[in-house]
């Protein structure tokens, strides 16, 4: 609590040292008795353990949930029971089918120089090895692009290594070029003719551990089988390779199956005076299995949910509605954002935001607006301040869950998230409950509830429609 009175304080000296170079910014005002709320919604967030309760129920009630499986089904049972416990109103749910992917055996030794076991994690999408596996020559390539201006006789029934790290920074922005070698090196290297692609684990700590995640997708031509090692393991693999030849052998079995089940469950806080204009906060139910799927995201199903469950509480709801979307389907194909943009395009979304970055503090309120509608985000991050958020730029992201609403055109946040260790944990047998922090945890919950109840009772609108934005929309 100290730290976030230090914080606050921190704000306030900032914008007072740049308006003697500046005009102060015009800010929307908010009237006093919605101030009121949101002062008393900011601390019952921070005094409230509900939210972390949600994640431990969800972790360990149903445990990993990967998309289009059993424990998926179970996780969507279990979000319309604790909705309806919790008093929201249209808990349902929206179903849909996907082409569902699974490992079933994920194996890989050095069979030479020495012998010892690799820690991998087959990546989903990726097909099965042979029966009895691949054996073969380790080729090594630092980055991607190397691999793409390697001759073909260099990978020519080769396993391709790539050997690329990822950057730890707070904003995560290491992930966006960490990430292409996932569902790249398959293709780039089944066109030269290699065996099997193995990478270094999309991450940023050191441990034995390897991280999932999506790779190659057979409908995209690629069929190459796809593991990603443990940051360990790529240590051992690069100094063994710094000697002389290397061979592993490599075991992959998976499973892929059309028209599994999947679905978003959705449930509301109704608005009082303007039900049909929506304020849609996001997080996916889905998970990756080698870990509880506890900081991605549960995390994020708590902190949307937390939030709005203290407002559904109030004695008097906001003026506009505030749905919830718990998305089936988001680590494979981003299906359930795909679903829910094509099924509610025709709604009037005021503004969408999602929690999918773990539960680790909030530090800045990120917008993408039209610019008039300027003043209304630095309402909002005035009310944010005293939890240490400050104001972002106005080209918010958004996330894969409100990927397709962001294309219909509506306008998004992004509360943005300290995400400097969260590729330590994530898609990692490490992402349990143990990688949550309570009380980081209780300040994303009052910050979402802060946001969510400022907008849902005022009639801002952050889009105008002054531009042609219909042209853009595809
Ligand atoms: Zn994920
Ligand atoms: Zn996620």
């Amino acid at each position: 609590m100290r730290s976030l009175v230090f914080a606050a304080l921190g704000v306030v000296l900032a914008a007072s040292a740049s308006a003697q170079t500046a005009p102060p910014p015009p800010v929307a005002a908010a009237p006093g008795d919605v101030l009121r709320n949101v002062e008393r919604l900011r601390e019952a967030a921070l005094n409230d353990d509900h939210g972390y309760d949600i994640v431990q129920d969800l972790v360990t009630q149903i445990g990993p949930r990967i998309a289009g499986s059993e424990a998926e089904a179970r996780a969507r049972d279990w979000a319309v029971a604790m909705l309806r416990a919790n008093r929201f109103s249209n808990v349902r749910v929206e179903p849909f089918t996907i082409q569902s992917w699974a490992w079933t055996r994920q194996e890989a030794r050095i069979v030479s120089p020495s012998q010892q076991r690799l820690v991998i994690a087959a990546l989903g999408g990726s097909p099965s090895t042979p029966p009895g596996g691949v054996e073969a020559e380790i080729v090594r390539f630092p980055d991607l692009d190397s691999l793409r201006a390697a001759p073909d006789a260099a990978v020519r029934g080769r396993i391709v290594f790539i050997d690329e790290h990822m950057t730890r920074t707070q904003d995560g922005s290491g992930y966006g070029s960490a990430v292409v070698k996932r569902s790249r090196c398959a293709p780039t290297a089944q066109a030269k003719g290699a065996v099997a692609c193995l990478i270094r684990s999309v991450g940023t700590d050191t441990h034995r551990f390897a991280h999932q995640g999506s790779g190659p997708r057979q409908p995209d031509g690629a069929s190459l089988p796809t593991a990603s090692l443990s940051p360990a393991d790529a240590n051992t693999l690069t100094t063994l390779l710094q000697r002389g030849p290397v061979r592993v052998h490599m075991e992959l079995e998976t499973v892929m199956r059309e028209n599994a089940p999947s679905g978003n469950v959705i449930a509301e806080v109704r608005g009082r005076e303007r039900p049909d204009e929506v304020v849609l906060l996001a997080a996916h139910l889905d998970s990756w299995d080698l870990g509880q799927g506890a900081i991605d995201n549960g995390a994020g199903v708590a902190i949307i949910t937390g939030a709005a469950r203290l407002i559904n509480a109030m004695p008097r709801h906001p003026r506009r509605t505030i749905r919830l979307l718990l998305a089936g389907s988001e680590e494979i194909g981003g299906k359930g954002g795909d679903a829910y943009g094509a099924a509610h395009r025709a709604e009037h979304h005021v503004v969408a935001a999602e929690s999918d970055f773990g539960a680790d503090r909030i530090y800045a309120f990120r917008t993408r607006f039209a610019p008039e509608a300027l003043p209304y985000a630095r309402a909002i991050q005035r009310s944010l301040a005293p939890l240490g958020i400050n104001l972002g730029n106005n080209e918010a992201d958004g996330g894969t869950d409100i990927g397709a609403v962001k294309t219909n055109g509506v306008p998004i946040v992004d509360l943005e998230q300290d995400g400097t260790r969260y590729f330590d944990y994530h898609h990692t047998a490490d992402d349990t409950l143990a990688a949550i922090d309570p009380e980081q945890l209780r300040q994303n919950i009052a910050a979402y509830a802060v946001f969510a109840y400022l907008v849902a009772d005022s009639d801002w609108d952050f889009a105008p429609r002054t531009a042609a934005a219909p042209a853009t929309v595809h």
